[in-house]
């Protein structure tokens, strides 16, 4: 990114107990590829331009990290493998404005205490250079050594002295694969500094300086040929951001590629990227996703990145503020790309006249429709309605047929389908035109709400899943049993998907993404889960819908306090026949 975080270069000090005890604890150093973050995150704290790793037998033989930054001096040496020894922070006040991406001062004695560590390095002012060995929490010794400026981190034998945890690692292979994509992660945000990855001595990656969208055609050739990329921008109060985008054509079917970086940190955070997939939602087919890279700066004092020992989480202070904007900078870029969404669309050949004229029913307008006798008949998802996730579904599929029925209990006239997108309805003396895919989401999301009775699955679905999937799973499967939702463990590395409720059927992929993947509490992931079912399950832009169902989901929101879809949108705009008469200059 153009601004480079202050990093000011200070002696090493190890941190008073006070100020240790406010630093989110928890294991650092779990498998070769943490090792490899946060070596590769030291590095780029110093400054270093030019960086190399080399991996040898899936980094438990070996990992060394080349610098080119600005080293450690004896004394830094000395001190640099204790426990909470830092540079980079010194009080509890520290901890709100970290502009480094290391702070805890925790990775280096975690190694030396796990590993066979040595450290060669030499600040570039400094005649000499030293080396430090350290052998599982030991000291061996710390002497004078020739050396370039820069510093070379070797750990080998991860894991010697702790044979229970070396047990938990997987073949070599896998480990090595983990500390490429470890790699790939930390080179992505920092075009501006060369890369290079070593495998068993053989260079595999070369990422020489260059920009960041070209970095991440770098990092991901593969996936990124097919589209081409784009690149916005947008800022608000205490942010900026650039997006690297690929067109709605290129989309996947995972959310591989769907990705936030907040102050140049992978961050796992769906909310933010939940204005993402908003914004390409009605250019998509249902259950795919956008390629999308998106890079937050953010004013250190807006954020807060001491909450996971393994760097994956923040908490943003402007959330709301920065996903609309978010938001709006996606969605001018898609309507310039020529494709009509449903979100976008704006009246043409209307000029309202008066001040009280509003053609839209805008975020936070209280309007209503006018008579809505309460106690309609909503009883939806009960066994008395219909059963949307079922037997809706087909109806859904069918075309709409040209003279829609007056269903005896409406109070209102159901007029057909506009654009494949709008549901028409006249009620007494106003039209609304109802948002069909955000109306129909807000249905199944009330109802999966409602439904939180697990059925057993005849054939339960089993997944294969990665220790850190693993870690997530054990400690969500018991948060989603309120839900209906019961995940057992088969054994390690393999679950599997016993019952969930029937509201859920045809979702159980997505049930399981997200236990294995969300953090946060209940709430948070029940939000989520909903939101994502509801959005696949829903009628999509373009697709036909027949009268019965169309009336019931138009009773449904229509009878609601709060007409807004899982996101928060509007789900009607409404238009007065007064309205209409002005704007053809009926009356004045
Ligand atoms: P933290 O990064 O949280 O401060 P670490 O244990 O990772 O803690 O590192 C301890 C200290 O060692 C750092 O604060 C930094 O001063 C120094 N250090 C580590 N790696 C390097 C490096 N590659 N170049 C220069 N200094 C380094
Ligand atoms: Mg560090």
């Amino acid at each position: 990114m153009s601004s480079e975080p202050i990093i000011r270069r200070a002696p090493i000090r190890v941190l008073r107990d006070s100020v240790a005890r406010k630093i989110a604890a928890g294991e650092v150093i779990d498998r070769p590829a943490s090792a490899v973050r946060e070596l590769l995150d030291n590095s780029l704290d110093a400054g270093s331009t030019e960086i190399s790793l080399h991996i040898t037998g899936g980094g438990i033989e070996s990992i060394r990290v080349v610098d080119n930054g600005w080293g450690m001096s004896e004394e830094d040496l000395r001190l640099c493998w204790l426990p909470h020894a830092t540079s980079k922070i010194e009080s509890e006040e520290d901890l709100l404005r970290i502009h480094t991406l290391g702070f805890r001062g925790e990775a280096l004695s975690s190694l030396a205490n796990v590993s066979r560590l040595e450290i060669l390095s030499k600040p570039i002012e400094e005649e000499i250079g030293h080396r430090l060995i350290v052998h599982g929490g030991q000291l061996i010794s710390l002497t004078p050594q020739a050396a370039k400026p820069g510093t070379v981190v070797t750990v080998s034998d991860l894991f010697f002295a702790i044979p229970a945890r070396r047990k938990f690692l997987k073949r070599p292979s896998t480990e090595t694969n983990l500390c490429r994509s470890m790699f790939l992660e930390k080179a992505l945000p920092f075009p501006d500094r060369e890369f290079k990855l070593f495998i068993e001595g053989k260079l595999t990656h070369f990422l020489p300086i260059s920009h960041l969208t070209e970095r991440i055609a770098q990092v991901y050739p593969e996936e990124t040929r097919q589209s081409s990329l784009h690149e916005l921008s947008g800022s608000g109060t205490g942010f900026r951001f650039r997006i690297v985008t690929g067109s709605p054509e290129a989309y996947r079917k995972d959310r591989k590629h769907l990705q936030l970086y907040v102050n140049r940190r992978r961050i796992w955070d769906f909310s933010l990227l939940q204005g993402v997939e908003y914004a390409f939602s009605s250019y998509l087919p249902g259950g795919t996703f956008p390629i999308c890279y998106l890079f937050l700066e953010i004013d250190p004092e807006w954020v807060d990145f001491n909450i996971h020992p393994a760097k994956k989480e923040a908490r943003i202070r402007n959330t709301e503020d920065l996903r609309s904007r978010i938001l709006e900078v996606l969605s001018s870029y898609l309507l310039s790309q020529g494709r009509a969404s449903l979100r976008n669309l704006q009246l043409s050949g209307y000029s309202p006249v008066g001040d009280q004229a509003s053609l839209w029913v805008g975020e936070g307008s209280e309007t209503r429709p006018p008579t809505i006798p309460r106690g309609l008949p909503h009883s939806f998802g009960g066994k008395q309605g219909l059963a949307f996730n079922e037997s809706a579904d087909s109806i859904l599929k069918q075309a709409a047929s040209d003279q829609p029925p007056i269903l005896p209990d409406a109070p209102f006239l159901y007029k057909g389908q506009v654009f494949g997108l709008f549901l028409l309805v006249e009620w007494n003396d106003t039209v609304f035109l109802v948002d069909q895919h955000a109306a129909h989401e807000r249905f199944i999301y009330d109802e999966l709400s409602r439904d939180n009775a697990p059925q057993p699955l005849l054939i339960p679905l089993e997944v294969s899943v990665d220790p850190e999937e693993e870690a997530r799973l054990l400690e969500n499967a018991s948060k989603v049993r309120p839900l209906g939702v019961q995940l057992e463990k088969l054994r390690s590395g393999n679950w599997a998907l016993t019952a969930l409720p029937s509201a859920f059927r045809g979702a159980e992929e997505e049930v399981i993404t997200l236990v294995k993947t969300q953090t946060g509490t209940l709430e948070r992931i029940k939000q989520e889960l909903f939101a994502q079912i509801a959005c696949k399950k829903a009628i999509k832009d373009g697709e036909g819908i027949s009268p019965l169902p169309a009336y019931e989901i138009l009773r449904y929101v229509f009878s609601l306090d709060n007409p807004r879809c899982p996101h928060g949108r509007p789900l009607w705009v409404q238009i007065s026949r007064e309205e209409l008469l002005r704007g053809v200059g009926r009356i004045l």
